[in-house]
């Protein structure tokens, strides 16, 4: 009989009986996770990029269980509730300086909503009301939902069909200049973001991107120099920066958010995926008081209409709030930096990998590496290959990553990267014959 689960992002099979069986997992433990026919794979994306503990931690299980005795949920309109209240205040305590209020909602996406409906919401309280456009940037991703879909990179056709749908809204050039590019070198990137804010601050709320590290579109990386001149851009043309930091916040880029490389304070600030150490679906919508003040005020326009059935949910914020302690207590930067010093020395500097024919660049921040490609189609088949290896990897499009667990030992980020390599260097080996 086949499974009635439908599967994201991928064809279905009119002759779906023919298909491999969807290998189905029955638990994890640390960085591994256990198939029902005894199969152990090494999980080199932390599931979603948002197991940043690895699985069934003592900790986060025991937060949940704890929480769930007393208070599982309760609505956060006119009531709260301690959970909630300490969440906010950690939130507030570790993102830059300025973030000071926190709307919880329950996804990366419906973070993104949020806020674009704050930053439209505010130009209309603050006497612009003509602002009702977004600017985002070419290989961006903000997620599936309708508004999201609208931001997302327009060239990828990823959301083509949905078209009909969507606002029009403005985009400027994904940046180009490296994460290590001297001031200098992010000119012409900037002066990209510039001429689009030039023809069109009029009708722009807010100006959108994920910080540093363009994760669903291709782990491409920038300065902190681009965030620097994004934020003074966006004074300039009274535009809202907005960033979307779902995939790169919680140490993913080698601090707790990538803002604090450029130590840039963003308007607004989306979290999530790590947030509750990816143990439940959660997220948190960070504003300035500048933007927050804005809605003060006695009449109906001051209202924030947004609320969803399962925001600040008593468990999400009790798991929220053991990971961020976990993270402090156990030195997580210290952790991600022993990764990122693996994953430099590994594929980086691997003369044999830079020098093969399908690889097109190599590229670390943080936790979190990719090997590009020229073509997507030497990528297929990597995810059996990497299986038969004891490894759970799936490469997209034209890129191989590894966003890992920080609890990632040295010898497993080790056993990762050389099926990452394996993969090149034994295609051609056979190729070679
Ligand atoms: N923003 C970024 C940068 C993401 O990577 C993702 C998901 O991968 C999202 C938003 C959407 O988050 P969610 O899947 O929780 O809706």
């Amino acid at each position: 009989m086949t499974s009635p689960v439908w599967h994201p992002y991928q064809r279905l099979n009119p002759r779906a009986e023919q298909d491999p069986a969807v290998p189905k997992v029955i638990g994890g433990d640390g960085v591994y996770f256990e198939l029902d026919g005894g199969e152990r794979l090494l999980d080199a994306c932390c599931s979603w990029w948002c197991m940043i503990h690895g699985y069934r931690h003592p900790r986060l299980v025991r937060a949940i269980a704890e929480q769930a005795d007393t208070l599982s949920h309760v609505m956060l309109a006119g009531l709260t509730h301690a959970p909630a209240e300490r969440l906010a205040r950690a939130l507030v305590r570790v993102t830059p300086e300025g973030l000071n209020h926190v709307f919880f909602i329950d996804s990366g996406s419906v973070g993104m909503e949020v806020a674009m409906k704050m930053a439209l919401q505010y130009h209309i309280l603050t006497g612009s009301p003509e602002k009702t456009r977004m600017l985002a940037l070419k290989r961006g991703y903000h997620g599936d939902t309708g508004g999201c879909m609208a931001v997302c990179d327009p060239d990828n056709g990823m959301h083509r069909l949905f078209s009909p749908l969507l606002p029009q809204h403005h985009f400027a050039p994904a940046p180009t200049a490296p994460f290590d590019a001297a001031p200098e070198d992010v000119e012409s990137d900037l002066a990209a973001l510039r001429e689009v804010l030039e023809r069109h601050h009029h009708e722009i709320a807010a100006l959108l991107m994920e910080p540093l590290l363009q994760a669903a579109g291709g782990l491409n990386m920038t300065s902190p120099h681009y965030l620097r001149g994004a934020r003074k851009l966006c004074d300039a043309f009274n535009v809202l920066l907005v960033f979307d930091e779902v995939a790169t916040g919680f140490g993913r880029t080698g601090k707790m958010f990538a803002a604090d490389h450029a130590e840039v304070t963003p308007d607004i600030m989306v979290l999530s995926k790590g947030l509750t150490g990816g143990y439940l679906g959660h997220a948190a919508t960070l504003a300035t008081d500048r933007v927050h003040d804005a809605f003060k005020g006695e009449s109906d326009l001051h209202a924030f209409m947004h609320g969803p059935t399962f925001m600040g949910n008593p468990l999400a914020c009790r798991v929220a709030l053991e990971s961020l302690a976990v993270f402090e207590e156990e030195n997580y930067l210290e952790k991600i930096a022993r990764l990122s010093r693996v994953l430099t020395r590994e594929l980086c500097e691997d003369a044999e990998l830079a020098a093969h024919p399908a690889v097109a660049g190599v590229r670390v921040l943080g936790a979190a590496a990719v090997i590009e490609v020229h073509n997507a189609a030497d990528l297929d088949g990597l995810r059996d290959f990497a299986r038969a290896r004891g490894v759970w990897l799936r490469a997209f499009n034209r890129y191989l990553y590894t966003m890992p667990a920080y609890i990632t030992a040295e010898a497993e980020m080790v056993i990762i990267t050389d099926v990452m390599k394996a993969w090149f260097l034994e295609k051609r080996r056979m190729e070679d014959h």
